[in-house]
Formats: structure tokens, C-alpha cells, sequence
């Protein structure tokens, strides 16, 4: 255990834990930021953002987290590789257990994120690896000249699939609707590499296995319409169904919603005072990389103004 108690802790390195300590570290309030890989999140393994204000021409998801990584470092946060197993609440003295050590701090902002959900159907968990994979950016090279299958039809599953198409011969998108989840301009594009051959859609149809001995050999997809059965031979399977939220640490702290994603307020603060939530883990309408960062520049003044209460050192901001 460290001898020391921090002002606060950061727990996750994406956008939203960044721009926290950004803030955090503007104020000189004594700050850490803990992740499993020190800079994480969905963002990182996003090929290129285009809706991020200020970059014309997009920009690399890991391009734009290592520069956020960056100008925290440059005002002083201190960011740490570990993973953080449990935390333990008390007023002014809330603990963060990790696989190496405990941190004591006085706030907490929590910007964990959100991890892919799965489908939990058969061969989903066996052939995760050998061909079942959650990340295009990370895993499309493998599959030069060959056929995938992408599952879901929002943002995500349009990107990514959009991207798959510079590698794979075949993309075909199974999706459980006649319409796509997605923003206009990626439908828009999906829809000119449908024409253009690069993409199909399998509409109202559900995934129901992913069958193959040492790696992916074929889907079984079902008309949700008719319940009629197909196989389809495809080398790879890539799911993106949606996200869930990182919050398995707070779940006896904090309240959530159903789903799982922490209930805040408009300043980001949970039902726990001192502890504050950020970004994807967070219950709101729009998860972006922009909110994200708006949320954890709102946390991080949100916990110094708890701070200066806590230290009974507030004082008119508005002056
Ligand atoms: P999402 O918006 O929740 O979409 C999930 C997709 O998977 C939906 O099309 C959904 O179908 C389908 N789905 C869910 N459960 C399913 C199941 N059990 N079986 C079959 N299909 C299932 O998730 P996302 O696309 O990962 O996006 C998450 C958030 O990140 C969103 O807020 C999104 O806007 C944002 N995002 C933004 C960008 C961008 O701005 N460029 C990029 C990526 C993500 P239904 O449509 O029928 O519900």
C-alpha cells in the first residue's frame, strides 16, 4: 500500500480518463491515472475518426489517445499500467485495489469504458481467436483475399465493416433489422460498396453459430421472418452488437442502471460523494470520443470544486 493519499484517481486511459487528467493536473490537484495498458479504450482501435472537431481529414484512434497521453504527461499526470480489481468506498477515503498494489485517494473519477458485448452463442467462445473477432482495425490484415461476416448495424459494425472491405473479398453484414442502426453518412457508404460489390446484407436474419474444427469455417444465420436455417461458409466473424459497460468495481458502490452503466448527474457526480463517472461507462445519450472528453473535463472540475469543500478551501470560482 502507498503512504500517500491522492487528491484523485483516474481509473481508465481513454478519452474521457485523459481529458480528466488534463484538468486534473491544470489544477494542481495530486492526480493518478490507472490502466490495465496505460492508454485504452475503443477510440484506440478505431482506424480513423472523422467526427472529432478539428481534424479535417480524420484522425488515427491511437494517433489522437497518444496525444491526449501526451499533453497529460506534459502538465504532470502520473499514469500507471495496472488493472484495477476492487475499490472499496469510504468518505475521504476511498481505496483502489489493483493487481499490484492499494491506492488511497479522497475522489475518484471512474472512466472505464465499455467492452464488447458478446453473443453467447455456440462456437462464439471457442473460436475467439481463430477467426471470431471483436476488433477489425486490430485483426482485417488477416483476412487479405477472403470472406467475413460482420454482425450488428450500428456505427461500429458500418465502420468497421467499411474497413474490412480494403482486405476481404466478401463482407457480408447479418444484420437482425431491414434497416441500419448507423449514422447517415455511414450508411451511405456502406450502401455505394453494396453497389460497388464490396459489401452484402443479410437482413432480419440473427446469427445463431459459428461452427469450424481448428478455426472458423462457417455461420449458421436464421430468418427471423421465416426461421429458416442457412450456413454460410466464411473465414471470419466479426461481432459488434453493442457494448457493455465496464463497472464489475462499483457495482457494490455505486448506483446503476440496469445495464450496468453508472448513474451521474450533469456535473458527472454518482450517488457517492467524491466518487464521479466518465465517458462510455456512464448512462447517457450520445457515446462519442467528443462526449467523452466533455465528461471527463466535467468530472475532473466537478472533484477539484468537492476538493476545495473537503479541504475547506472553497472560495468564489466565479470572481
Ligand atoms: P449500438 O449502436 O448499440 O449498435 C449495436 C448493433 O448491434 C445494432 O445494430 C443492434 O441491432 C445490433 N445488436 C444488438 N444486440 C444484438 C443481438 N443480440 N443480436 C444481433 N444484433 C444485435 O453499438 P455500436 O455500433 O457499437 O455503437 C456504440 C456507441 O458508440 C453508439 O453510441 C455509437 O453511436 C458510438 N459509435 C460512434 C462512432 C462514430 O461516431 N463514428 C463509431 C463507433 C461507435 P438493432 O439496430 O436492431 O438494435
Amino acid at each position: 500500500m502507498e503512504n500517500k493519499i491522492y487528491d484523485v484517481v483516474i481509473i481508465g486511459g481513454g478519452p474521457a480518463g485523459l481529458t480528466a487528467g488534463i484538468y486534473a493536473a491544470r489544477a494542481r490537484l495530486d492526480c493518478l491515472l490507472i490502466d490495465n495498458y496505460g492508454i485504452n479504450g475503443q477510440a484506440v482501435s478505431t482506424d480513423i475518426i472523422e467526427n472529432y472537431p478539428g481534424f479535417p481529414d480524420g484522425i488515427g484512434g491511437f494517433q489522437l489517445v497518444k496525444n491526449l497521453k501526451v499533453q497529460a504527461e506534459k502538465f504532470g499526470l502520473k499514469i500507471i499500467s495496472q488493472e484495477v480489481v476492487f475499490v472499496n468506498y469510504a468518505e475521504k477515503n476511498i481505496e483502489i485495489k489493483t493487481d499490484g498494489k492499494i491506492y488511497s485517494a479522497l475522489s475518484l473519477i471512474a472512466a472505464s469504458g465499455a467492452k464488447p458485448k458478446d453473443l453467447g452463442i455456440p462456437g462464439e467462445k471457442e473460436l475467439k481467436g481463430r477467426g471470431v473477432s471483436y476488433c477489425a482495425t486490430c485483426d482485417a490484415a488477416f483476412y487479405k483475399n477472403k470472406t467475413v461476416a460482420v454482425i450488428g448495424g450500428g456505427d461500429t459494425a458500418i465502420e468497421e465493416a467499411l474497413f474490412l472491405t480494403k482486405f476481404a473479398d466478401k463482407v457480408l453484414v447479418i444484420h437482425r433489422r431491414d434497416k441500419l442502426r448507423a449514422t447517415k453518412i455511414l450508411q451511405e457508404r456502406a450502401f455505394t460498396a453494396f453497389t460497388n460489390k464490396k459489401i452484402n446484407f443479410i437482413w432480419n436474419s440473427r446469427l445463431v453459430e459459428i461452427k469450424g474444427a481448428q478455426k472458423v469455417e462457417s455461420i449458421i444465420a436464421e430468418d427471423i421472418l421465416t426461421s429458416v436455417k442457412t450456413e454460410i461458409n466464411v473465414d471470419g466473424v466479426f461481432m459488434f452488437v453493442g457494448y457493455k459497460p465496464n463497472t464489475e468495481y462499483l457495482k457494490n458502490i455505486l448506483k446503476l442502471d440496469e445495464n450496468g452503466y453508472a448513474i451521474t448527474d450533469d456535473e458527472m457526480k454518482t450517488d457517492r460523494a467524491g466518487i464521479f463517472a466518465a465517458g462510455d461507462c456512464r448512462k447517457k445519450l450520445l457515446k462519442q470520443i467528443i462526449t467523452a472528453c466533455s465528461d471527463g473535463a466535467i468530472a475532473a472540475f466537478s472533484a477539484e470544486k468537492y476538493l476545495d469543500k473537503l479541504k475547506g478551501t472553497e472560495y468564489n470560482k466565479q470572481k
